[in-house]
């Protein structure tokens, strides 16, 4: 890297974002914040402001973005303030920005995400919702447009380090068989299904291993997180759906692993903590320091491994089918989890109502292809609005 790189961070103030700021602050010399952005955090996206001292601030807000520019220009800052998905694409995209780390949580990433890609920047992705939501147009766009996209997702982050350089030219062609996509299992991996009913927001939230948003925390709980890694992992590496298997290995200590025709599993191992991806995705293909404890096998001692229960967790089935059907069956899986998770945290529905929501909404809507990003947002509407009627009908 010949200069320092400018680095827009969407979502600064979630957990991916809050971890790349420490990552990027250990390389002053090398990497500089370009742009920060939040959604309602305001306080938090100030006081990120103040220490990281961005070209600009995005508040998705505008009233909140304008009480933000009064208060840094109070201040004397001379940090630019902008507003909405305009605001956003317009850091994504600006023509000094070098990597963009997407790490909004949901569809709400969509836009931007591919502002960047469009643009041809570095992209970090761990903002999978919108690689879900529009998968072969989005891999299309990294194509056309000489993107550089390296997976922030840890699993995903860790198969691409298993890969041969090459695999974009085909998995066969470079003797890959498999990919094996791990997961702990999340907080209910040994919970008897008669107790999955009385689940409440606050144990879902408390994953075992890893400290992430609250959404993606509920994703794990129901492992709809493994099921959209499952469709990221097919988009990102060019797998059919029988090519990816889900691992249950509840140390959190191997990311994933690739196994090779000639018997070979590669696996990618460190301790549970998302500066490592982060930190390889801004440094590829140098390694950079992270702040991430050394991996201490010994006291690990013990590496577990076990095949997933659909039966207990149907959101990994309904995943795995919404890959199979193609079109936009994943929309409108991401849409439905997006709708009914947000209600299960706002206490309107029960946890096991999760994956119930989910299915109406995929027997309910027809399948169109997915042509082009208006289709997919409007078939991304269209399914929240079935899940509101889902979510109603099961409260009821
Ligand atoms: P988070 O909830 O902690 O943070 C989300 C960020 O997105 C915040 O900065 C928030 O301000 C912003 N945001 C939310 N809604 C927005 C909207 N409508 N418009 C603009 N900005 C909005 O989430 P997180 O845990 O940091 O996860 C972020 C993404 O990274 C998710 O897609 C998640 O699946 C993925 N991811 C997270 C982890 C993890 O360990 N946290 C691991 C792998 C992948
Ligand atoms: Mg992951």
């Amino acid at each position: 890297m010949k200069e320092v790189q400018n680095v827009t961070i969407l979502g600064s103030t979630g957990s991916i974002g809050v971890s790349t700021l420490d990552v990027i602050q250990r390389h002053p010399e090398r990497y500089r914040v370009f742009a920060l952005s939040a959604n309602s955090r305001l306080d938090e996206l100030h006081r990120q402001v103040r220490a990281h001292r961005p070209r600009y601030a995005v508040m998705r807000d505008p009233d909140q973005a304008e009480q933000l520019r009064n208060r840094l220009r109070q201040e004397g800052s001379d940090t630019e303030v902008l507003s909405g998905v305009e605001g956003l694409i317009d850091v994504a995209a600006h023509s000094q920005v070098h990597q963009v780390m997407a790490a909004i949580v949901g569809a709400a990433g969509l836009l931007p995400t591919l502002a960047a890609v469009e643009a041809g920047k570095r992209v970090l992705l761990a903002n999978k919702e919108s690689l879900v939501m529009s998968g072969e147009l989005f891999m299309a766009a990294v194509r056309a447009n000489g993107a550089e996209l390296l997976p922030i997702d840890s699993e995903h982050n860790a198969i691409f380090q298993c890969m041969p350089p090459a695999f974009e030219q085909g998995l066969a062609a470079v003797g890959v068989q498999r990919i094996l996509l791990t997961g702990s299992g999340g907080p209910f991996r040994c919970l008897p299904l008669d107790q999955f009913a009385q689940v409440t927001p606050e144990q879902a939230c408390a994953h075992p291993n890893w400290s992430m948003g609250r959404k993606i925390s509920v994703d794990s709980a129901t492992m709809m997180n493994k099921g959209l890694e499952f469709i990221e992992a097919c988009w990102l590496f060019g797998a059919l759906s029988e090519q990816v298997e889900v691992v249950v290995h509840p140390q959190s200590v191997i990311h994933s692993m690739v196994q090779y025709v000639d018997g070979t599993v590669l696996a990618q191992m460190g301790n549970p903590d998302m500066r490592t991806p982060i930190a390889h995705g801004l440094g590829w293909p140098r390694r950079l320091a992270s702040g991430v404890k050394p991996l201490d096998l010994v006291q690990v001692a013990q590496l577990d491994f076990a095949a997933p229960d659909t039966n207990r967790f149907p959101c990994l089935r309904l995943a795995r089918e919404a890959m199979v059907a193609g079109q936009t069956a994943p929309v409108l899986l991401n849409a439905a989890n997006e709708e009914a998770v947000a209600a299960f945290l706002a206490g309107q529905v029960a946890f096991t109502a999760i994956p119930r929501i989910i299915e109406g909404v995929l027997e309910r809507c027809s399948l169109v292809p997915a042509r082009d990003i208006d289709t997919i947002l409007k078939v991304d509407a269209e399914a929240r609005r079935v899940a509101q009627a889902c979510l109603h009908d099961i409260s009821r």
